[in-house]
């Protein structure tokens, strides 16, 4: 007999999150500290979601996605986690770009970029301003039909060189394309031109830890190993609302006890929207608009990685914290996410990551689509990955010649691991497109009480856009929760 994952696990609650991403682990700290009662279900064994690391023999840590934010990330922190956790974050100072048409070295901020763009690259400054300027009066709610591709050809035309630098540190950003609305990548790009790249010193282990500290301090219950597997509803004045969830514990041999129901006046998912409608609540409780527009919504692209162990002892020179490479001689989306594309980026990871542990790690990030890798056979799956690991270790090799010597761990993760560990439909690594924001918006108009804080394109995804989801949800969900408190007891809304 295993351990009880659900021990402790009480029948009601008022609010039920699904899911410790970012968005959730967020959500959750908000609503327990307004004073409800929270249950946080996390089904791996480890919370953070895909904000996740692991650890191999030879003392090594591996973060999964801990490669860069932007600066806003400082605020959030301080003002919905701790001054400690805001504190521990600092900037990414050497960003490059490695390509058969640039080699640039850079601080990725305004200022800096704008110095490149105009030295490097020969624009006229005006131009630059222009385009940036531009960039900062785009508005989500403005009916800009232009996509990155006709924005790019305005300001600087006929500049490949120019279109590369802009976008390609945004495509791995968030997955966003030449042929998508302009505005999915001007609100990041802007969001980083702001001050520049940033990490969290001390590694994603720790980070996790002190928000999941914060949580239980504020009187969260947090369960991991526990799957949701259904949301349930009932209808209330002809519209469904939900009631509660249905949840297993993690078990060898699915013991028939280890499940239960928990019910709750709220629900907030942090797995993937469409994940969220069809999985768990059922697509019969949805009205046929809203169940189109769903189902128009694209997945986003997904990712392969290629973890680097350094040895304990072995140091590395600096070669830059984020270094975006590529051998392809245009930029193009679809070269990004091809089963071989020549494009990765390499983040390094010095000492001052873990400050005190003297440890490196490299670890090669490369676009994929899980259509790609999810049909191969054992054989092909284990050759694929060890294509990866040769081309990642060759190409590390031209910026640190004789690094393969140095190197102790060597391990590969595919769309595919993605979905293993976090259920994302296509192993996606940012969620949905942005269409996504408007289903994942609109489910409390279908389903009272059910709410998403979960990664959807542009804005709504990355460590700081699912982070500020989550505040943006639980402010509604707040208002639900006092406002049904409210009605049982009679009193007034405060
Ligand atoms: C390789 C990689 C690199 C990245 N690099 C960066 C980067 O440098 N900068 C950046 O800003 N962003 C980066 N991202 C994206 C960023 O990590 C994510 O956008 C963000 O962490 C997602 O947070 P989220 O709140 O949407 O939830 P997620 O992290 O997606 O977590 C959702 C959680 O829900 C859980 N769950 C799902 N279904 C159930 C269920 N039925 N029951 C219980 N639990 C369930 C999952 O297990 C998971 O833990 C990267 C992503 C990847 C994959």
């Amino acid at each position: 007999m295993g351990k009880n994952w659900l021990e402790g696990v009480e029948e009601e609650y008022d609010v039920v999150v699904i899911g410790s991403g970012l968005g959730g682990l967020t959500s959750a700290n908000i609503l327990a500290k307004c004073g409800h009662k929270v249950l946080l279900l996390e089904h791996h064994y480890q919370f953070g979601g895909l904000a996740t690391w692991f650890k191999r023999p030879g003392k090594h840590i591996f973060d999964i996605s801990l490669h860069g934010f932007p600066h806003g990330m400082v605020k959030s922190c301080r003002k919905y986690w701790t001054k400690e956790i805001a504190d521990s974050i600092h900037q990414l100072k050497d960003v490059r770009f490695i390509n058969p048409q640039f080699d640039v070295w850079t601080t990725f901020d305004r200022q800096d970029f704008t110095r490149i763009l105009v030295e490097d690259f020969k624009l006229e400054r005006e131009q630059v301003e222009g385009f940036y300027t531009h960039l900062r009066q785009m508005n989500f709610y403005d009916d800009d039909k232009r996509t990155t591709r006709e924005l790019f050809e305005e300001f600087f035309p006929g500049r490949k060189d120019v279109h590369r630098l802009l976008l390609e540190p945004i495509a791995y950003a968030n997955g966003s394309t030449l042929d998508e609305p302009a505005i999915t990548y001007g609100i990041v790009f802007s969001n980083f031109m702001s001050k520049g790249v940033f990490t969290f010193q001390g590694g994603t282990d720790v980070l996790i830890g002190k928000m999941v500290e914060e949580l239980e301090r504020n009187g969260a219950t947090l369960k991991k190993n526990v799957l949701v597997r259904q949301i349930l509803t009932e209808e209330v004045d002809g519209k469904p609302q939900v009631t509660g969830v249905v949840i297993e514990g993690r078990t060898r041999d699915s013991e028939p006890d280890n499940v239960m129901t928990v019910r709750s006046k709220a629900v907030v998912s942090n797995a993937n929207v469409v994940t969220t409608v069809k999985k768990m609540v059922g697509e019969e409780k949805f009205s046929k608009e809203y169940l189109d527009e769903l189902n128009a919504v694209r997945i986003n692209s997904s990712s392969c990685q290629v973890y680097m162990g350094i040895k304990e002892g072995e140091t590395i020179p600096n070669i830059g914290d984020l270094v975006f490479t590529s051998d392809a001689p245009v930029f193009s989306s679809e070269e990004l996410v091809d089963l071989h594309t020549t494009s990765r980026t390499f983040s390094v990871y010095y000492p001052e990551t873990r400050p005190g542990t003297g440890r490196y790690t490299v670890v090669a990030s490369l676009n994929a689509k899980m259509v790609d890798w999810e049909n191969l056979s054992d054989e092909e799956y284990e050759q694929h990955k060890e294509r990866l690991i040769e081309e990642s270790l060759v190409s590390l090799e031209k910026y640190i010649p004789g690094v393969r010597e140095k190197i102790d761990h060597l391990e590969a993760a595919t769309p595919r691991t993605i979905n293993h560990y976090t259920r994302h439909p296509e192993g996606t690594s940012f969620g949905t497109k942005f269409e996504g924001l408007k289903s994942s918006m609109e489910l409390p108009e279908q389903v009272t009480g059910l709410y998403h804080a979960g990664s959807v394109g542009i804005i709504m995804s990355g460590w700081l856009g699912s982070m500020n989801y989550g505040v943006i949800t639980s402010n509604k969900v707040d208002k639900q929760i006092v406002a049904m408190k409210a009605a049982a007891t009679g009193k007034p809304v405060a």
